[in-house]
């Protein structure tokens, strides 16, 4: 079994297809190579050898070391120099990648090589000692903080008392002599920690680092980011072992990373940042702040056009944006790191359409590139622009994460998770974020910070986490527990609104909006559509997206979203209403059929006129409405008010009402008079609201609006059931269309989320026109968690992992699941053609689209603000 695999001299032996062997990093340096382009020689340690060592105790597989030393001895043939060597030394960094990029999560170390002996002869063959000595501090601070655990801030410390007693503001102030007299303080403090010498044998560093790195693998943060981010199934990371360069070798070096395109906006731009004199870490951490790559053709014309060059081959390479790291060392330049890069969900869109318009990729390609959480994040709110006329902003900062997020502010990861534990919107304001607060930045509504790039930590994280983030804005300096921004200091718990999207931090609290779209998001999601229209899954055609929508605003705002019908319309609202629930609380307590129509009445004109503004707003397609489906006993009056009203309103006296009252209690309600049992007892209900319905539907046609009515009926258990209400509802249309003169064709259907309907789908399709599974009940009685109640044990279940997903999120594949595929199959095996959706809270879950289009679903129905994401997942998972 091979371990290591070189790169180097133009011919590596990995390529970019073995990232699950070599970690993108290592799989992308060798591609690279391949190419051509300049990398810095050096070789990879495979993922496999992680999980060997993972599995084997924390022991090396056989072999390995030899495997490493012989690939060591060929990189110093390569590169002319030995490691350690006291004339002319070669450094190496050891880097760690997995298969799925981890940015800061795992642990690189620079510089290694380095040692009493080697900073001399480094000094004597570059004639350049600063560089030299600078090279060596940084060494044993990154070798003492990553590998022997030394906490950082106490080399930073000595750092910052050294800069003060040179009187000097930046560390490249510092010059040979200082950083010599800091490497003997740093060496003390490694001592202090250690109880040892720092090691001068390279092989002893080497394996150290090499250790670390595979250690890095398991350590806290790493972890907790993968579980974050899903991410599952990887071997480990790899270790690259590369040769040095030096951005820190003087003022014609220096360091950078960039874009091929901008990753906010999507804009086909050269984008970037870098820092003269500076090594590797510096553009990240946010210590300086970097300059525009713009700037760099000024400094060094020849390296400019050259990375140009390099990012348009890479781009067209790799046919997708990339990122990538650069390092110029006395004006040469070097490819450091290449991969995809991560992007806004603006940027991810416009990126995908314009790659297709420059036939770069395909439609096909472009869909599966954009994520649910790219959308998420371009449907996120907004603030408010009436409630901005005439505020100017406080200071403004980098627009490092679109979205606008108002919060009280917090100061620390800690503060922002206990805050937010206690049910508080927080802001996490700070100096810059490192990657133990990654628990703080999950929980915030937004992140802003003082110091860093566009590629800082905070900036990064937060356009992966899609939450709002304005970074590097000068105008903020926190303080302990307090932070001036602008003028104006605040302290924490006060209120700020920050707008990613534009770098403006407010004072205060802002009304946020939820915007538009954008003309690239409606191709792209034509495109999706697109391939939704077309899917055909043995008799079905097509795969659509509807929305759940109760009033015409809601359907008006799915529409402009893309929904092609209403999945699931509920009535009940229109009971609830403060003037319409006394006549449906005299209709339950009535005693006589003409009193519960009388009462009914009242109702009608309401409904009607909801419905008919649901059937405008959707121009022609299908509309879906639920017939009465809560418990009468929502509808009971509790309180002795309400049963006071309810008497004076029916001249009766309160108590001899009360009796009537209690007889309507029930023990268990969602298992009790709700759906169409509620139809079985008062058929009178159903009556008015299939009459409202149709004579909507009826007003539509007459304005030559075009509707296309279907009427649900929920909570079914029994065919015999529907054998009942169905021809109810057909005498009642029948009727009205007749005395309109209207022709119109309204189908009749029902709800599949009483399990044994589901069980009884043949039967149940001989008397319905279509299907559509409410998944919260089915889910709620299938696994008979009350859906109200599962607050208390829930987390439990997810914490011991009883359960993989929560299945009122996810649809349960296993067994909700099952019963859909068996009412589908059974229905369809009655009706061939019959209309199957779903209208859960779940349709808008990626997994249970994805489940809903394997098993035959015509369509799936999910909330407003999802459609647009819905139609991705769906065109998703049609490819
Ligand atoms: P991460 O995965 O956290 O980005 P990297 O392994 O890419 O970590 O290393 C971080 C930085 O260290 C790089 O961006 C680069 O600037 C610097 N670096 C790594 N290896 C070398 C090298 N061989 N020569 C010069 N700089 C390097
Ligand atoms: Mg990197
Ligand atoms: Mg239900």
């Amino acid at each position: 079994q091979k371990f290591v695999y070189f790169f180097g001299e133009g011919k590596a032996e990995g390529d970019a297809k073995m990232k699950e062997l070599l970690g993108g990093k290592g799989a992308n340096l060798a591609e690279m190579t391949n190419l051509g382009i300049p990398v810095p020689p050096g070789f990879t340690i495979s993922t496999e050898v992680c999980a060997a060592y993972y599995e084997n105790k924390q022991k090396y597989p056989e072999g390995l070391e030899k495997e490493v030393l012989d690939n060591l001895t060929k990189l110093e043939k390569v590169m002319g120099k030995k490691l350690g060597d006291p004339e002319d030394p070669l450094l190496v960094s050891v880097r760690s990648g997995a298969a799925v990029s981890m940015p800061g999560m795992m642990d690189t170390i620079l510089n290694l090589g380095m040692n009493d002996k080697a900073v001399v002869g480094l000094a004597n063959k570059t004639g350049n000692p600063r560089f030299a000595w600078d090279a060596y501090r940084r060494f044993i601070q990154m070798y003492g903080d990553i590998v022997m655990g030394i906490p950082h801030d106490e080399f930073e410390e000595a750092l910052a008392a050294m800069k003060k007693a040179k009187k000097v503001e930046l560390d490249t102030g510092l010059d040979a002599k200082d950083l010599e007299n800091l490497v003997v303080e740093y060496k003390k403090i490694y001592k202090k920690h250690t109880k040892k010498d720092f090691p001068q044998n390279p092989l002893d560093q080497l394996w150290g680092a090499i250790n670390a790195v595979f250690g890095s693998w398991m350590n806290e943060r790493a972890i907790k980011y993968r579980e974050l981010n899903n991410i599952k199934g990887l071997k480990g990371t790899a270790v690259n072992v590369q040769s040095m360069v030096f951005g820190n070798f003087g003022d014609d070096s220096g360091t950078g990373v960039c874009f091929s395109r901008d990753p906010s906006t999507g804009k086909n731009e050269f984008y970037g940042e870098f820092l003269m004199n500076a090594q590797g870490e510096d553009v990240v951490a946010g210590i300086r702040t970097p300059e525009k790559i713009a700037t760099l053709a000024k400094k060094n014309k020849k390296v400019y056009e050259q990375l140009l060059d390099i990012k348009d081959k890479l781009e067209n390479h790799f046919r997708d944006m990339q990122d990538m790291e650069f390092t110029v060392q006395q004006g040469v330049l070097y490819i450091l790191q290449t991969r995809n890069g991560k992007r806004a969900g603006a940027a991810a869109v416009k990126i995908a359409v314009d790659m297709v318009a420059e036939g770069l990729i395909d439609k096909e390609t472009a869909i599966k590139r954009v994520t649910p959480e790219h959308l998420d994040q371009l449907l996120h709110p907004m603030i408010d622009p009436k409630a901005l006329k005439g505020i100017k902003p406080l200071t403004k900062g980098l627009n490092a994460s679109p979205g606008a997020a108002c919060g009280r502010i917090v100061f620390t990861a800690k503060d922002a998770e206990e805050w937010a534990e206690r049910g508080e919107k927080v802001l996490l304001v700070r100096k810059d974020t490192s990657p133990e607060d990654i628990g703080g930045m999950v929980v915030s509504e937004g992140i802003l910070t003082s110091t860093g790039g566009m590629t800082s930590h905070a900036a990064v994280v937060a356009r992966g986490m899609g939450t709002p983030c304005v970074a590097g804005a000068k105008g903020v300096s926190v303080q302990g527990k307090k932070v001036v921004i602008g003028e104006k200091t605040f302290k924490e718990g006060d209120w700020i609104t920050i707008d990613g999207s534009t770098g403006d931090v407010y004072e205060g609290q802002f009304p946020l909006i939820s915007p538009k779209m954008s003309k690239d998001l409606e191709t792209f999601l034509s495109w999706c559509d697109k391939v939704c229209a077309d899917s055909v899954r043995g008799n079905v055609k097509g795969f659509l997206v509807r929305t759940n929508a109760d009033q015409p605003e809601d359907a008006k705002r799915a529409f402009d979203f893309g929904a092609q019908g209403v999945g699931l319309c509920r009535t009940e609202h229109m009971f609830f209403d403060k003037e319409k629930l006394i006549h449906f609380r005299t209709m339950i307590v009535a005693d006589t059929e003409e009193a519960r129509k009388e009462a009914l009445k009242k109702i009608l004109p309401l409904q009607k006129k909801d419905f008919f503004g649901i059937f405008k707003a959707m121009e022609g397609r299908p509309v879906t409405i639920r017939l009465l489906d809560p418990p009468l006993h929502e509808f009971v009056p509790h309180t002795k008010e309400e049963v006071a009203e309810l008497a004076e309103h029916l001249g009766v006296k309160p108590k001899d009402l009360q009796p009537k009252i209690d007889k309507l209690h029930e023990a268990n309600p969602m298992l009790g008079h709700r759906g169409c049992r509620l139809a079985v007892t008062y058929p009178e209900i159903y009556d008015m609201q299939v009459e409202a319905i149709v004579l909507a539907a009826i007003d539509c046609v007459k304005k030559n609006i075009p509707v296309k009515p279907e009427i649900m009926i929920p909570i079914v258990c029994d065919e015999q059931e529907l054998a009942l209400l169905r021809p109810r509802a057909e005498a009642i249309i029948k009727k009205n269309l007749e005395k309109a003169k209207v022709k119109l064709d309204i189908q009749i259907g029902t709800m599949i989320e009483v399990p044994r309907a589901a069980l009884l789908a043949d039967k149940i399709a001989a008397f319905a026109d279509f299907f559509s599974f409410g998944t919260n009940d089915l889910t709620q009685m299938t696994f008979a968690f009350s859906r109200d109640d599962v607050g208390s044990f829930m987390p439990a279940y997810e914490k011991l992992g009883l359960l993989d997903v929560d299945p009122f999120k996810s649809v349960d594949e296993e067994g909700v699941g099952m019963l859909m595929n068996w009412a589908t199959t059974k229905g369809r095996s009655v009706k061939s053609d019959l209309k199957v959706g779903i209208c859960g809270e779940q349709g808008g879950d990626p997994a249970t689209i994805d489940f809903c289009f394997r098993t035959g679903l015509n369509y799936v129905s999910c909330s407003p603000f999802r459609v647009p994401i819905a139609r991705l997942t769906a065109a998703q998972a049609v490819l």
